[in-house]
């Protein structure tokens, strides 16, 4: 593997790793409410934290997947290369984020089809 592409693996495992901190956290944080039972409007917030951790947790699993799924793109194929279309990826796009899969144009576009 070349420099480049290892860099960007040990950047992409490092924000794996937050994501996969802040997981557990959210986790630990949702298990501990239901095991608590207070006052009705304690459990009305408990409820309403439950939720947004359980919206967190679903964000940082489908993040993580990503991640891992560029991870496993530098593994297998050219870092280097769109996997829509085969054309280059600009470096810069790269650079600002590593775990691109896509091109600008072809990013542009699954955005707009809703396809991710
Ligand atoms: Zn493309």
């Amino acid at each position: 593997m070349q420099r480049r592409e290892q860099r960007v693996v040990e950047q992409l495992r490092g924000r794996r790793a937050l994501l996969l901190r802040r997981f557990n956290e959210h986790r630990a944080r949702a298990a501990a409410h239901t095991k608590e039972i207070g006052d009705p409007a304690d459990q009305a917030r408990d409820e309403l934290e439950r939720g947004i951790d359980q919206v967190l947790m679903e964000l940082e699993q489908r993040e993580l997947e990503r991640l891992l799924d560029a991870e496993q793109k530098l593994h297998d194929e050219d870092p280097n290369t769109c996997r829509r279309c085969g054309r280059e990826i600009d470096p810069r796009r790269l650079a600002a984020r590593p775990e691109s899969l896509l091109c600008v144009d072809c990013a542009g576009e699954a955005e707009r089809q809703g396809v991710h």
